[in-house]
């Protein structure tokens, strides 16, 4: 079985893990601190907050914008449920628009038109590691004076040309980045997030949020000589990473560039062996933008039927994911307006499938997911020739 997805671990992980544990300190301590800082190094950036996950990582960056209750929030509904997940939890309502034709991002064309007087930030994704195009959500943001927040979930050693220059996603093109070290992502601590930002008032909010509200780290104290009282000055969470899960990911970063390297070199590899592949399009990089390929998401003929095309690659050893879900078509969210079609979205989760790609994958095991791609998509019954996309699709209602 070849699986979606594998993460790259060794003993360097194991020895690292095992090495906190032994030192006594176990939650949210100096290896978080040294995460943070060769994180905040890594990415470029002058502030990077470690927390559980990247859903509480956006929960306290909403926060930190003011998203409250009634607020709007614009985003995409193409993108993994925690995105809405986030600005929900704030009592903020996700206001979903469509994304690009030819890519798996927010569309930016659609955002100006979805902004509102109760519109209070933009969150924008870069999904499956692919960056959204800052430079022009960016201008419609500060038209309209509305921070921008980046679910860079996924988009851990992507990058952007911007400005004049390529710059590492992570420092922030808007206010506040948002990363996930879930297993599922380029590099991991089992589970983990990170907030990266220039602005100093935030992240003193971040450090402030994630441990119960408390003005004393746990680390000041056990380090104080004189007697410390903590204060609660505002109500917070418990969203600490803990050392163990920071040791783990100080390792990780040491392999991020070698993981990312490879990922891109099997990615070219893929892109190759498509071209041959009637019915199935690879997708393409735009000039400015560098994947880290979090995920490898490939287009189908509108006459392939999906589902039956996953269940071959299934039965023949293939491990494969349906494109990026909606989440405005989960039961979860059936309640939010539906103010902007979203055909595009639609119709990528029903006509996208993700292939295997992980850093161990071997020039075998690609030859034969496409072997096997080539074979189900011939017995999937493509019922209609041509690989262009209809330009007007049906709109959920
Ligand atoms: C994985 C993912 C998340 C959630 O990350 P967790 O660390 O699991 O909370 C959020 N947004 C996007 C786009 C994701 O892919």
């Amino acid at each position: 079985m070849i699986p979606i997805a594998q993460p790259l671990l060794g003993p360097e992980e194991a020895r690292a893990a095992s090495q906190a544990v032994l030192s006594g300190w176990l939650s949210q301590g100096p290896q978080v601190a040294a995460f943070e800082a060769e994180f905040a190094d890594l990415v470029g950036v002058e502030h990077a907050c470690a927390v559980s996950n990247c859903t509480t990582a956006l929960h306290l960056a909403l926060l930190a914008v003011g998203v409250g209750p009634g607020d709007e929030v614009v985003t995409v509904s193409h993108s993994f449920i925690a995105s809405a997940n986030a600005i929900r939890q704030c009592g903020g309502v996700p206001i979903f628009v469509d994304i690009e034709e030819n890519g798996f991002n927010i569309d930016p064309t659609s955002i100006e038109a979805a902004i509102t007087e109760r519109t209070r930030a933009i969150l924008c994704v870069h999904q499956i590691g692919m960056p959204c195009d800052l430079a022009a959500i960016r201008a419609i943001a500060s038209a309209h004076r509305l921070p921008v927040i980046e679910d860079a979930a996924c988009a851990i050693g992507s990058e952007i040309f911007i400005d004049g220059a390529w710059s590492k996603i992570g420092r922030p093109q808007g206010d506040i980045v948002c990363f996930s070290f879930h297993p599922r992502k380029v590099i991991t601590t089992g589970e983990g997030g990170m907030l990266t930002t220039r602005n100093p008032a935030y992240d003193s909010k971040f450090r402030l949020w994630r441990q119960h509200g408390m003005s004393v780290s746990d680390v000041q104290r056990h380090r104080s000589t004189s007697v410390v009282f903590e204060t609660y000055p505002v109500q917070g969470f418990n969203y600490r990473m803990t050392d163990i899960q920071a040791a783990v990911g100080r390792e990780q970063i040491k392999r991020l560039g070698g993981i990312v390297a490879r990922r891109r070199a099997i990615a070219d590899q893929y892109a190759a062996l498509l071209q041959h592949v009637e019915g199935v399009e690879a997708p393409k990089e735009v000039p400015w933008a560098r994947s880290n390929w979090q995920s490898y998401c490939v287009r189908l003929d509108p006459g392939i039927d999906q589902p039956a095309l996953m269940q071959r690659m299934l039965e023949k050893g293939v491990a494969t994911r349906r494109g990026i879900m909606c989440i405005h078509m989960e039961e979860a969210h059936a309640d939010l307006p539906r103010r902007h079609p979203l055909p595009r979205s639609e119709y990528a989760r029903d006509h996208c499938i993700l292939l295997p790609l992980f850093t161990q994958m071997t020039r075998e095991m690609q030859d034969e997911v496409v072997a096997t791609l080539v074979e189900a998509v011939a017995s999937s019954g493509r019922s209609r020739p041509g690989r262009k996309v209809p330009a007007k699709m049906v709109v959920a209602s």
